[in-house]
């Protein structure tokens, strides 16, 4: 097989190219993918670290925070000793000590709708795993006028939600306006940092969020395109609810 692979590529990537699905083929998709995370957090740590691990070539991070010590009962890209670092800092030491074959470039700015259309320019799916409702209609929308592709979780208290939006590439595929039309007035929906959130509902979330980039990226099963993938960790149940696309939608109708 010569795909371009070095010897220890093959040995690093030797369990996803005994996937039919996968194989050298879509190992090569993945060495040559660019994706953009939003949020360097409780979903965006174990993104950010599968996404590296796998190979994805291009992994931007998006993050104005430093580190605290409340993040770390949930963030496990990060560690005790790097408190006070930029978060993309600290998750881009992770992710190269987990794969230096991987170019992971950082981004320390809280994302508006003034640098929004820059900073997903350079990437081919973009994920969101932010934490307010603010970041992720600006980035929603940007999505959806750059034709991107927006793999979207979220977690709070013990639930999580799931879905991709590809408008462009999916004629039936709603964006998330048709999901929720308007931000919630202010403070109706709590935070996680108002309301709680079980750390590892965030690792289960942002680890399903991976597998659907990774897909995307491969492009092989069915996509979350048109879905919302809905877990209730107390009830222990998943479930998956049809998305329409809204034909009255401002953005994409
Ligand atoms: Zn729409």
């Amino acid at each position: 097989m010569d795909m371009g692979f070095s010897e220890s590529e093959i040995q690093r990537y030797a369990r996803h190219i005994l996937l039919r699905e996968v194989g050298g083929t879509g190992q090569a998709l993945l060495k040559t993918a660019r994706v953009l995370i939003v949020g360097a957090g409780g979903l965006g740590s174990p993104l950010a670290l599968y996404l590296a691990a796998a190979g994805v070539g291009t992994i931007g991070l998006v993050d104005p925070d430093v580190l605290e010590l409340s993040n770390l009962q949930r963030q496990v890209a990060h560690t005790t000793a790097r408190i006070g670092q930029p978060k993309v800092a600290s998750a881009a030491l992770a992710m190269r000590e987990i794969n230096p074959e991987v170019t992971v470039v950082t981004h320390q700015t809280r994302l508006d709708a003034d640098n929004v259309a820059g900073l997903i320019d350079d990437y081919d799916i973009i994920c969101d795993g932010t934490d307010n409702f603010a970041a992720r209609f600006t980035l929603a929308d940007a999505c959806v006028a750059a034709r991107k592709t927006l793999v979207s979780a979220a977690v709070l208290r013990f639930e999580g939600q799931l879905a991709t939006f590809k408008p462009h590439a999916d004629p039936d595929g709603p964006c998330y306006r048709c999901l929720y039309p308007a931000p919630p007035p202010e403070g109706l929906v709590p935070s996680c940092s108002e309301a709680g959130v079980l750390g590892a509902v965030t690792g289960v979330m942002g680890t399903l969020q991976a597998t659907e980039v990774l897909k995307e990226i491969c492009g092989i099963g069915e996509s979350l395109s048109g879905w919302l993938l809905i877990w209730d960790a107390l009830a222990a149940e998943f479930r998956k609810v049809r998305l329409r696309k809204d034909p009255g939608c401002q953005l994409c109708g």
